[in-house]
C-alpha cells in the first residue's frame, strides 16, 4: 500500500503538539483526521492540509464522550474507508494538589486524558483488527503498517504537586500503552508513547512570560531550551513508519535530557 493511501487519526489534532502531528504525517503522505473540540481551528488546519482533495477531514468529537468517538470513526471510515495509525494526543490540565483539587477538576481530567484515550484507542483497535482479518494481512505486513501512538509525558514519571490529575493520567498513560501493545501485538498492531517535556504551546504560554518560571524549567533541561511541537511530532512521524516496526509497548522521552537529570532542586 502507498503511503499516500495511509490513513492518520490525531486528537486535539487542531492546536498544539497535536496540530505539528497533523502538519508533519501529511508531509509524510499520510490523509489525515483531525479529531478536535476546537472546530474553527480544526476546518482551518484541515483546509491547510487539503480538505479539499480529500487529504484532510475535520471532524468535531470530545473524546470523553462515547457517542462522539463512535462517530470520529464512522466519518473516518466514510471518508477515507480505513485507519492506520492513531495520535491518541488530546489532554487538558488542571491545577490542583492533593489538599485542593476538587472532585469536577478530577473527572474532567481523567474523561479526557485517560478515559478519552481508551475510548479513542479502543475503537480504533477493533477497527485495525476489523482490518487486518478482512485483508488477510500476514501479521508482518501489518505490523510495519498499524501503529498506536498515546501522547504521555515526563509526568508520567516525574511528578508535580499541584497536577495531581494530569500527573495520575499520564502514568495510567504508560501502563496502558504497555497492555494494549501486548494485547494488540499478535495482530500486528504496534502501540507506543511519547514522553515530552516542556514544549511550547498553549499550555506553556504563561511560562514564557515569567521569567522566574522559565528559568525554574531551564534549570531543570540539560539542553536548556523549550522544545518545539515539530520535535514531538517527529518522533510520532518515527513511530507511525516502516522503521519503527520493531518497536511496540516503549514510551520515548523527547524532553531535553530532563529524565536523565539526577539532582534535586527547590520546588518553588
Ligand atoms: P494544547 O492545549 O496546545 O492542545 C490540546 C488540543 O486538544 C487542543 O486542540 C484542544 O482543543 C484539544 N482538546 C482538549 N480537550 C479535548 C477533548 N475533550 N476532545 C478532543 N480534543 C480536545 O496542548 P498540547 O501542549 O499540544 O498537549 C497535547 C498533548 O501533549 C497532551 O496530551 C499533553 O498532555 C501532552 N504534553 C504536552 C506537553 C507540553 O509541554 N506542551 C508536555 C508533555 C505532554
Amino acid at each position: 500500500m502507498a503511503s499516500s493511501d495511509r490513513v492518520a487519526i490525531i486528537t486535539g489534532g487542531a492546536n498544539g503538539i497535536g496540530k505539528a502531528c497533523s502538519r508533519r504525517l501529511s508531509e509524510d503522505g499520510f490523509k489525515v483526521v483531525i479529531a478536535d473540540v476546537d472546530k474553527e481551528s480544526g476546518l482551518e488546519l484541515a483546509d491547510e492540509l487539503g480538505a479539499a482533495k480529500e487529504r484532510a477531514l475535520f471532524v468535531t468529537c470530545d473524546v470523553s464522550d462515547r457517542l462522539s468517538v463512535s462517530n470520529l470513526l464512522a466519518e473516518t471510515r466514510s471518508a477515507f474507508e480505513r485507519i492506520d495509525v492513531l495520535v491518541n494526543n488530546a489532554g487538558i490540565v488542571a491545577k490542583g494538589d492533593i489538599l485542593d483539587l476538587s472532585e469536577a477538576d478530577f473527572d474532567r481530567v481523567m474523561g479526557v486524558n485517560l478515559k478519552g484515550f481508551f475510548l479513542v484507542a479502543r475503537e480504533v483497535s477493533r477497527q485495525m483488527v476489523d482490518q487486518i482479518k478482512e485483508a488477510g494481512e500476514r501479521h508482518d505486513d501489518a505490523r510495519r503498517r498499524y501503529s498506536i501512538i498515546n501522547m504521555s509525558s515526563v509526568n508520567a514519571v516525574m511528578a508535580i504537586p499541584d497536577q495531581l490529575a494530569y500527573c495520575a493520567t499520564k502514568g495510567a498513560i504508560d501502563q496502558m500503552t504497555k497492555s494494549m501493545a501486548l494485547a494488540l501485538a499478535p495482530h500486528g498492531v504496534r502501540v507506543n508513547a511519547i514522553g515530552p517535556g516542556s514544549i511550547n504551546t498553549d499550555v506553556l504560554k504563561a511560562v514564557n512570560d515569567d521569567k522566574a518560571a522559565m528559568d525554574k524549567i531551564m534549570s531543570r533541561t540539560p539542553l536548556q531550551r523549550i522544545g518545539d511541537p515539530d520535535e514531538i511530532a517527529a518522533v510520532a512521524s518515527f513511530l507511525a513508519s516502516r522503521d519503527a516496526s520493531y518497536i511496540t509497548g516503549s514510551t520515548i522521552y523527547a524532553d531535553g535530557g530532563r529524565m536523565a537529570l539526577n539532582y534535586t532542586v527547590p520546588i518553588d
